[in-house]
């Protein structure tokens, strides 16, 4: 028998429906808040997602899905879509319009992680960035789009975490203060810690060992050593949330990870999930345009894990339990009206009408438990009797009534209901 690998899954019927009311929602917003949908490749070159991300984050030396291809190329399967957004923007010229651009995604993403309840090898993102603007409206606003996608879908008990993580001018020194701090009590680092220090310290801050957490507490804080473009910005991005009503924590050991954030960093989580809480991650990253060789463009953005997010859903009984189910069902006997019947069917559904015909076969019995089971409502009925006079029986299921109509008033009959 072959499996699905670990770490991925299907996403079957009725579930599609709960993943298509989600993407739909999402969908909505962003067109509200202005943001239009980019498609981009599944795999790229690996050097884009070593240079965009970090060759030193976890994502890139531990994570990545990379294989040779027939042509001896390095290729990576996406691992996040930030990378291949920037290097759209940059392979299609966009900064050329000198504006504001607002892209979102929804889409697979992969990652050699240890797949748990909420954490996957292939899992499913919706992302914004917003390509072309310093301003720290553009912060706000991106957490506010993802809050409002939050409450529109009903979850509550939700908390929003802010930091800022710097920029090259402040970030060193920094960096260097950690360094010190923490090799002096290198001995009470977990190994990944201990290895992590010279390559990327301020993961230490959050990793989720007891120990290190123990150290990290009393680290100093990047916020002491922020210059004074990051602090103002920072300043100004907290005053645009308060003046919106959105409530805050701040975090000063949220670092993220992935290397190319600059300042703003922010978490959503959904406490209730647990040791998964994170629902949507983001932040800003002024240099990444410039890593992967394009003019220097600041940029936003965020991704919510989409499994995460249904997860959060479904404690909550807030998504929906099907699809949208077919207004009617037809149900025929004799030869001569299933054909007139599939003829009817098309009528229908050309008409815009959603109709659900029967392909196993069924006696006129079991079609009908079927479809009281199915909580269909009406039942289009022919026999060769209602053939012979181009009618057919409308019966109501739910009420058990039923009332003869013509052939040709059906369509105008059924849209009465829709
Ligand atoms: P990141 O791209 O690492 O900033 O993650 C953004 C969001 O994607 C996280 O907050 C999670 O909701 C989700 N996510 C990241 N990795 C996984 C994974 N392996 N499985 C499921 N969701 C994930």
């Amino acid at each position: 028998m072959i499996k699905a690998l670990r770490g991925t899954q299907d996403i079957l019927p009725p579930q599609s429906a709960q993943w298509q009311y989600v993407e739909a929602k999402i969908r909505r917003i962003c067109s509200r808040y202005g943001f239009a949908e980019i498609r981009t490749p599944m795999f790229e070159q690996t050097e884009l997602f070593q240079r965009g991300i970090g060759e030193t984050t976890d994502v890139v030396s531990k994570e990545m899905y990379t294989f040779t291809d027939r042509g001896d190329r390095s290729l990576t399967l996406r691992p996040e879509n930030t990378a291949s957004a920037v290097r759209a923007y940059l392979e299609h010229k966009i900064y050329a319009n000198q504006g504001v651009e607002r892209w979102y995604y929804i889409g697979s993403m992969f990652r050699y992680d240890r797949p748990q309840a909420g954490r996957y090898r292939e899992f499913h993102q919706f992302g914004t960035e917003i390509l072309g603007s310093a301003s720290p409206q553009a912060d706000a606003e991106i957490i506010a789009l993802a809050l409002q996608l939050f409450r529109e879908l009903g979850l509550q008990e939700l908390e929003l975490l802010i930091n800022s993580v710097g920029c090259p001018q402040c970030r060193p020194a920094y960096r260097q203060a950690l360094v010190e701090y923490f090799t002096a009590q290198s001995d009470e680092l977990c190994k990944d810690c201990r290895s992590r220090l010279d390559k990327n310290p301020l993961r230490l801050l959050d990793c989720k060992e007891e120990g290190c957490r123990r150290v990290a507490a009393g680290a100093p804080l990047l916020t002491d050593y922020l210059c004074e473009d990051c602090r103002t910005h920072f300043a100004a991005v907290q005053e645009y949330l308060t003046a919106a009503g959105i409530a805050f924590t701040l975090d000063p050991h949220l670092v993220r990870g992935l290397d190319y954030y600059t300042k703003t960093a922010f978490e959503i989580q959904y406490l209730p999930l647990g040791a998964q809480s994170a629902v949507c991650g983001g932040g800003r990253y002024d240099g990444l345009v410039e890593e992967i060789g394009g003019p220097a463009t600041p940029g936003i953005g965020f991704a919510v894990g989409l499994e995460r997010l249904l997860l959060a859903l479904a404690m909550q009984n807030l998504l929906p339990e099907t699809g949208e189910k077919p207004l009617a069902a037809l149900v025929t006997h004799g030869e001569a009206a299933d054909r007139a019947g599939f003829a009817l069917a098309q009528e229908l559904r050309a008409a815009g009408l959603a109709v659900d015909t029967d392909l196993a076969g069924r006696s006129m019995r079991s079609r009908f438990k079927q479809l009281a089971k199915a909580g269909i409502k009406y039942a289009i009925i022919m026999g060769e009797d209602e053939l012979a006079q181009s009618r057919i029986t409308l019966r109501n299921l739910q009420e058990s009534t039923q009332e003869s109509i013509a052939m040709e008033d059906l369509v105008a009959r059924l849209q009465t209901e829709e």
